[in-house]
């Protein structure tokens, strides 16, 4: 579907919990209440969802959370998507720590692919971003997800003065292994706020001064704003969502879904559309109707560097991402 402003629509994220098993300081810190279960939607209801956007051009889907695979039957969901009439793709965010468990299971469902979110390579560091020391776990996790033959990309978000000077060792983890390594540009949503941004700009000129001008890496890699390029000698590529300094918004094709039901149609902004009692009273024509009016509500673009017009409150965490 189009939105008013002629950008096709056809990525949902839909977030399955809002519990995490980290704490990252930027998205959730200790201390943030959980939703109560009640108020998160069914693997049903959000099957019934996905029926819907698919019957209006969704067409690919993005299992998220919190952490995803902290719910249990998170595999068997994603074979529940993977069916869904209309559906071509169904892929993972998740922070790892549980991947080497689950990865066979994924990959039996047909999971397409998965990001995991990575932000340094020493465990010391790690512990301080995440309040965890669970490195090593997500380490196995990325093995796991090659040895199935999982699509891979790691997910790193720089933050000034902790890991920004460790790009070099991040990026080389597509020179030694088949996957792609994304930077994401801090975002001023909850916690994030708190951050000063890094540009990608100035990894990608570093890496072009090492290596010399680098290629632009045209062949779809996701299912979004990221820009890739080829590095001489490595596996995999190296992309930037650069979020903050390069706005991508005339190429938005995403709504996205919290768990609880709350459609959300940017991520900037506090705006909602709850299509919660809808699918708990099963009128799929009415959940229909309301995904259908977040879509054309979609607004032209975010407005991230005013910060005062940034009206979102809640974490990333109960977002998805
Ligand atoms: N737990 C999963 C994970 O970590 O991949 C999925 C949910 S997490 C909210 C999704 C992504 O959002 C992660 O890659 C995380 O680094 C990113 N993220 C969280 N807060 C952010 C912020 N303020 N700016 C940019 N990215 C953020
Ligand atoms: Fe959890 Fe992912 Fe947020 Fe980290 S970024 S706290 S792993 S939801």
């Amino acid at each position: 579907m189009l939105d008013r402003y002629g950008r096709s629509i056809n990525y949902m994220r839909i977030s399955i919990t809002d519990r995490c098993n980290l704490r990252c300081r930027y998205c959730m810190p200790d201390g943030i209440p959980w939703v109560p279960m009640e108020e998160i939607l069914t693997y049903e209801e959000l099957e019934m969802l996905a029926r819907e956007a698919a019957g209006i051009g969704i067409r690919r889907i993005k299992v998220t959370g919190g952490e995803p695979l902290v719910r249990r039957g998170c595999p068997s969901f994603v074979g529940m998507l993977k069916r869904v009439p209309g559906i071509e793709q169904v892929t993972l965010t998740t922070n790892g720590v549980y991947l080497a468990d689950y990865a066979e299971e994924l990959k039996e469902n047909g999971l397409d692919a998965v990001n995991v979110s990575l932000d340094t390579l020493n465990p010391q560091r790690f512990f301080e971003i995440t309040g965890r020391d669970a490195l090593g776990r997500v380490l196995d996790g990325l093995d796991a997800a090659l040895q199935y033959q999982i699509p891979l990309k790691i997910n790193a978000v720089l933050q000034k003065g902790r890991n920004e000077e460790e790009w070099p060792e991040l990026a080389s983890l597509a020179r030694e292994r088949r996957l792609d390594v994304r930077f994401i540009e801090m975002m001023p949503i909850g916690h994030g706020r708190n951050y000063e941004s890094i540009a990608n700009e100035e990894i990608l000129r570093q890496l072009e001064m090492q290596y010399g001008p680098l290629a632009r890496d045209n062949r779809v890699h996701g299912n979004g704003p990221a820009v890739y390029y080829r590095v001489p000698g490595y596996q995999g590529s190296i992309g930037f969502i650069s979020a903050m300094h390069g706005k991508f918004c005339e190429y938005c094709n995403r709504i996205r879904v919290t768990s609880t039901g709350d459609i959300k149609s940017c991520l900037c902004f506090e705006d909602r559309i709850s299509v919660r009692d809808a699918l708990r009273a099963k009128d799929t024509q009415e959940v229909r109707n309301l995904l259908d009016l977040a879509i054309r509500n979609k607004p032209a673009a975010h407005r991230f560097e005013e910060t005062d017009m940034v009206t979102e409150q809640q974490e990333m965490s109960s977002i998805g991402g």
